[in-house]
């Protein structure tokens, strides 16, 4: 854990948020400003800053992860469509320097992302 991520601390319930689901491994909650009605963000529990941060042995966590955003949709009853979105990289847009999925659904989607 690193003391001064926010992610890290929410995972710690140090700091408040819309918990949705957790386990010994990932943490999920709903995202601060949220950009579509459901927002959910999916993190792992331990600190990691970015997808370029994860190694072979991560392999079985992201799957996790991958697989806890799907279940984010089908309880939210995103049928229709949803996105999972990591920003990796200032350039990419991530603010936040622990790993994350943006779970994205219930309105529109447009392709390219901006
Ligand atoms: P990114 O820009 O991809 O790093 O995404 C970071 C996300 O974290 C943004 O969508 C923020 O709205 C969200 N966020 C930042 N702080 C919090 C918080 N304390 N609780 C919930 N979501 C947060």
């Amino acid at each position: 854990m690193s003391l001064q991520c926010i992610f890290c601390r929410i995972a710690a319930k140090e700091v408040p948020a819309g918990i949705v689901y957790e386990d010994g491994d990932v943490v999920a909650f709903r995202d601060l400003s949220p950009q579509a009605p459901t927002h959910v963000l999916v993190i792992s529990r331990r600190h990691v800053g970015s997808l370029n941060d994860m190694v072979e042995a991560d392999a079985l966590l992201l799957g996790a992860m991958m697989l806890v955003a799907k279940n984010i949709a089908a309880a939210a009853g995103l049928a229709a469509g949803y996105r999972v979105v990591t920003n990796c990289g200032p350039g990419a847009g991530q603010s936040v320097s622990h790993i994350h999925l943006h779970v994205l659904g219930g309105r529109p989607m447009s392709w390219p992302p901006g």
